[in-house]
């Protein structure tokens, strides 16, 4: 096990103060997290010795970039347990994922009457994209519904299936109240009915290994930013038939055999699907960051923040005025609260000012929020650089907050 003091180090970020001279208390990873120097340097010596483009040319930089891009398409494979590199498409992130598959995926198949699947608790990118071709096709989206306490109805979801849904869209873990979703009873309920799962793993992964053979979902889809790794990457996982038997999802330079004016061919999958150059620094900084996780391993990370995310809701919970929005009965490392009387933004605005970042907001998860008749929420989420001092910090601050402006 490598020490958390080892590990926090190895993340050039806090070894700066904030603008206002404070330690940085960082607590804002469910939107994104902090990057290690191997993942910063990966990339640097990447643009600095090796950079070429993927794929395309046959001299030596080309060469040794698209070998190193293959390699992390083999990481992500192993990361998830896909059965082939092969079902592994490079994207910018969960968003162009989800994008992508609601264009090439959904929309061919969608017909007037059909249905989609999503939960009350989806982020708006696990919406809006399904959402669009449903309206295109006279579809409709229907939600599982929340309990009172934040967790997802599972009786709720299983009367919902039926011969006319065509896809199942449910996220692994909500961004905004942390709650973890059972998502083999997910996926089996649908499959005993041969409806098609995607998961969206944009939480899921920074916190748990996830096997998509052993889980048998359909596609997936993760942004490397959530991951330890940088912007503007992702993957989505797709079982090599479905990717096979689905239209090149972006169009462009390096996905064909021929080109013709009226007609095209195209590569097999997942070349068909990767038009355009894409972000091979954010891909090949993608792969330093899976080396990262698994050097670290799921079970310190899963076990660290988890021990993180209980200590914190002990604390907070004894802070008078706080509530801790959902009653969830498995939790990642993500929570909301309000404070009496003090609005979310304004949290996290006095916050700021002793140098913890946290955020406020809908989290992107508007139905939820409605959902838990909260306008906004403050929430905060850790990762494996985060300690219990951060906590003690963030809860002393909440208390001086607390007393000034009641
Ligand atoms: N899904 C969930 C559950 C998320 O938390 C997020 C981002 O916060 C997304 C999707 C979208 O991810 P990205 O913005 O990296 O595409």
């Amino acid at each position: 096990m490598v020490s958390l003091d080892t590990i926090k180090a190895q993340f050039p970020i806090f070894k700066q103060v904030t603008p206002h001279g404070k330690r940085l208390v960082y607590l804002d990873n469910a939107a994104t997290c902090h990057k290690p120097q191997s993942v910063i340097d990966r990339i640097t010596k990447f643009y600095a010795q090796d950079y070429g483009t993927v794929g395309r040319a046959s001299y030596w930089p080309a060469y040794n970039t698209t070998k190193q891009f293959d390699q992390v398409r083999h990481q992500v494979k192993e990361l998830i347990n896909a059965q082939h590199a092969e079902e592994i498409v490079f994207t910018f992130g969960t968003t162009d994922g989800i994008n992508k598959l609601a264009n090439a995926y959904l929309s061919p198949r969608l017909e007037a009457g059909d249905e989609v699947i999503v939960s009350e608790m989806e982020h708006h990118a696990n919406i809006l994209a399904w959402q669009r071709v449903c309206n295109e096709k006279g579809a409709s989206i229907k939600v599982i519904p929340m309990k009172d306490t934040g967790n997802l109805d599972y009786e709720a979801y299983e009367a919902l299936l039926n011969d006319k849904v065509r896809l199942v869209a449910i996220t692994g873990i909500s961004n905004a109240l942390g709650v973890k979703n059972d998502l083999k009873a997910i996926v089996n309920r649908a499959k005993a009915k041969q409806i098609p799962v995607f998961i969206d793993a944009a939480q899921s992964l920074s916190h748990d290994p996830i096997d998509v053979t052993d889980l048998g979902c359909d596609f997936l889809a993760f942004s490397g930013h959530k991951l330890y790794g940088p912007t503007g990457v992702g993957a989505l996982y797709g079982k090599k038939a479905l990717l096979e038997a689905m239209p090149p999802m972006s169009l462009g330079g390096g996905i064909v055999k021929e080109v013709g004016f009226k007609n095209s061919s195209f590569q097999d999958s997942p070349t068909k699907h990767e038009g355009g150059t894409p972000n091979i620094a954010g891909v090949i900084g993608l792969g330093a960051a899976i080396d990262f996780i698994n050097e670290v391993g799921y079970d310190q990370i899963g076990a660290h923040t988890h021990d993180l995310t209980n200590y914190a809701l002990e604390k907070l919970s004894q802070i008078e005025g706080v509530q801790i929005v959902g009653e969830v009965t498995d939790r990642a490392s993500v929570l909301s609260f309000v404070m009496e009387g003090v609005h979310a933004h304004d949290l996290s605005t006095l916050l700021n000012e002793k140098g913890i970042c946290i955020r406020a907001g809908h989290h992107c998860a508007q139905p939820l929020m409605k959902r838990m008749k909260q306008p906004a929420t403050a929430r905060v989420s850790f990762a494996i650089y985060n300690t219990k001092e951060d906590v003690d910090v963030l809860v002393a601050a909440l208390k001086e907050i607390k007393t000034f402006m009641s």
